[in-house]
């Protein structure tokens, strides 16, 4: 046990107080885990757009103050009632969304939409209690999606943490507890091309080029890479992307530019932007008869899919995916041994790196889409 076990810990968090502000570094105090709770020691995080988009709360419910983030590795420091598989000291991946092992969907080989702790945005509090773990001076602070890592220490509940092997380096492999695992899984679960095939990708953020990563272990001879910001396009060639379409060089819909570079549309495409436009293109450019589209980008929530019956009725397959359908405990520790095994590169995705003090900087180059992820390190 940990001497810290079932005390409350004072600690440094990151704070969003206001939607679209900087984020204050402030004094938390994190109460201990509750029955089928861990309280996690934050090692890495990094930011996902997800966190951006529930920050900037413009097309989102805002719901502050609130503690971000979700991509991140850590080490367990105490565990609370019930709990089962994790110790004191292991190695943790927080995943946004859970697996509790008993609903209709943990059983079925086909979903990960756990009817527990599948992926709520809404929520501010924790399951067991209706309560948040964090508080300033008696004022509670939201969590976030349920892992809220920009925080030294963090409440999450056991079915939404993945125990990876000890061996890999938490400074890595913390982006694969969302961005890359789901644009990857995405490519390799969800749209499976065949080998030779071609697979256009909109968006080439961390996401996307993580989905251009699954195409290229596939064996896709044409990833078309399709972006607004042509800064994307000299990084992408290192993920395998070799045909660029940027939509705003051209005065025709981009479904028409890749129906026309493809002979009738491409096989499979992978929407990464969130964009709802971007949505509706990537659906519209895979070709009659057998090709899949699949969502992976959270749009607007307002925002609505529109396309012309026509176009499904074709034979085109549209799909969508949270977390690139693995189960987090289940499937995360392989996707490691994947990055353990070098079958998977990782490091590439990482651009830059801050100290937990400096996170707003994180914030500061995704918002002007620079490099790709930005690894936030808790100890200075
Ligand atoms: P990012 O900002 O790094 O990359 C998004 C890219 O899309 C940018 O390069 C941007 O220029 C491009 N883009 C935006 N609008 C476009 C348009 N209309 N046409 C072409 N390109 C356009 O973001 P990211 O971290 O890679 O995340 C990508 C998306 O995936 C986000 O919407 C995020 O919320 C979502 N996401 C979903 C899941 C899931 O499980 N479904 C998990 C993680 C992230
Ligand atoms: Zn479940």
């Amino acid at each position: 046990m940990s001497s810290t076990a079932g005390l409350v810990i004072p600690c440094t968090a990151a704070v969003a107080w206001e939607a679209g502000k900087p984020l204050v570094m402030e004094r938390v105090e994190v109460a201990p885990p509750q029955a089928m709770e861990v309280r996690i020691k934050i090692k890495y995080t990094s930011l996902c757009h997800t966190d951006l988009y529930f920050w900037e709360a413009k097309g989102q419910t805002p719901l502050f103050p609130r503690i971000f983030g979700h991509e991140a590795s850590g080490i367990v420091e105490s565990v609370g009632e019930g709990v089962e598989g994790l110790e004191v000291g292991d190695h943790v991946l927080p995943v946004f969304t859970g697996e509790c092992g008993d609903c209709a969907h943990c059983k079925s080989e086909e979903s990960n939409m756990c009817d527990l702790l599948r992926i709520n945005t809404d929520r501010g509090v924790m399951l067991s209690d209706g309560k948040t773990r964090f508080s300033i001076n008696g004022t509670p602070i939201n969590h976030f999606l349920g892992t809220s890592t920009f925080s030294e220490y963090t409440v999450i509940h056991s079915g939404c943490l993945a125990k990876i092997n000890p061996l890999a380096p938490l400074d890595i492999v913390c982006i694969l507890s969302c961005g890359i695992s789901t644009g990857l899984g995405a490519t390799l679960n969800v749209a499976k091309p065949k080998k030779g095939s071609s697979v256009a990708i909109f968006g080439l953020g961390a996401v996307g080029l993580a989905a251009a990563e699954g195409a290229r272990i596939s064996g896709a001879s044409r990833i078309i890479g399709v972006d607004r910001n042509p800064k994307r396009f000299e990084e992408a060639r290192k993920f395998g992307v070799n045909e660029f379409v940027n939509p705003k060089d051209h005065d025709k819909p981009v479904q028409e530019v890749i129906a026309e570079m493809t002979n009738g549309g491409a096989d499979r495409s992978i929407e990464c932007t969130g964009n709802i436009n971007a949505m509706i293109s990537a659906f519209e450019c895979v070709h009659d008869g057998w090709g899949v589209a699949v969502l992976v980008g959270v749009p607007n929530k307002d925002a609505v899919f529109m396309t012309k019956p026509i176009n499904v009725l074709n034979e085109r397959t549209l799909k969508g995916t949270f977390f690139g359908n693995y189960k987090p405990r289940t499937d995360l520790p392989s996707v490691v041994e994947m990055y353990m095994n070098k079958k998977l590169e990782v490091e590439k995705f990482i651009t830059h790196r801050v100290p937990f003090s400096e996170i707003n900087k994180a914030f500061d180059y995704m918002t002007r889409g620079e490099g790709l992820r930005c690894i936030v390190s808790m100890e200075e």
